[in-house]
């Protein structure tokens, strides 16, 4: 009678133990699932509605020069990004294969200036369009461009600055400053190291990045450090955009 009673009995357990089992794992399974696929729609909602896209503009000031534009053209050739170029026009003698080079592979060519003189730049309004104007114009007759983006000299005079902005709309043109640097005018003697260390810095938590970098002779670190640059903002998912 006993061991009539034992075997379902047994098989009652096995079967609840079974199913208890398969019920407690299912528990496990599902909420993982549900929650990774709520975590990334929720990712997904939320750069739509920020309508955040991370871009970063590269700008080389100062140039062209001999030997580090080229060199920068290389990189930026090899790794198919474009960028925007302020220049100086009184460098530009000598150098307009260069210039026009810029031009050919695609980035965009902005006044800086004639002489990057501060004095006789800032000393009129007068003087600072004259400024404006020569270096137009050498861009214009090299290349044929007509350039509509401007950055001043030094980041302007910060008493003049609004006003002169208006001014220089006013012609036309497109005033762009910087909000980032990689460092190569303000530390001196930098290392590549150090330039791609400072850019990180200063670009830490913007969405947009305009990083000031320069092309004139004295910065082969910069060419040098540009491929890392580079490689920082493409792992982030930043866009490469010129103006
Ligand atoms: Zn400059």
């Amino acid at each position: 009678m006993y061991k009539k009673f034992l075997t379902p009995a047994l098989v009652l357990v096995a079967l609840l133990t079974l199913l208890a089992v398969l019920g407690i794992r299912a528990m496990e399974i599902s909420p993982t699932f549900s929650l990774a696929q709520e975590t990334e729609t929720e990712g997904e909602e939320k750069d739509e509605k920020m309508g955040e896209e991370k871009r970063v503009y590269l700008t080389f000031d100062d140039g062209p020069s001999t030997v580090v534009t080229g060199k920068i053209l290389d990189v930026l050739k090899k790794e198919d990004v474009k960028a925007t170029f302020f220049i100086v026009s009184d460098r530009v003698y000598n150098r307009e294969a260069t210039l026009r080079r810029i031009a050919a592979e695609g980035h965009t060519l902005g006044v800086h200036s004639a002489t990057h003189e501060y004095n006789q730049i800032y000393a009129s309004d007068e003087s600072l369009l004259k400024d404006v104007a020569t270096c137009e114009n050498v861009i214009a007759r090299v290349t044929g461009i007509k350039p509509k983006v401007y950055r001043f000299p030094g980041g302007g005079k910060l008493k003049e600055r609004a006003r002169q902005t208006k001014l220089l709309e006013e012609l036309g043109y497109r005033v762009v400053g910087w909000n980032a640097v990689c460092g190569d005018e303000e530390i001196k003697n930098a290392s590549s190291e150090r330039l791609v260390k400072e850019t990180v810095k200063t670009s830490e938590g913007k969405s947009t990045v305009i990083l000031l970098l320069h092309d004139s002779a004295t910065h082969r670190a910069t060419a040098e450090a540009l491929p890392e640059i580079i490689s920082y903002y493409r792992e982030r998912g930043y866009r490469f955009c010129q103006y």
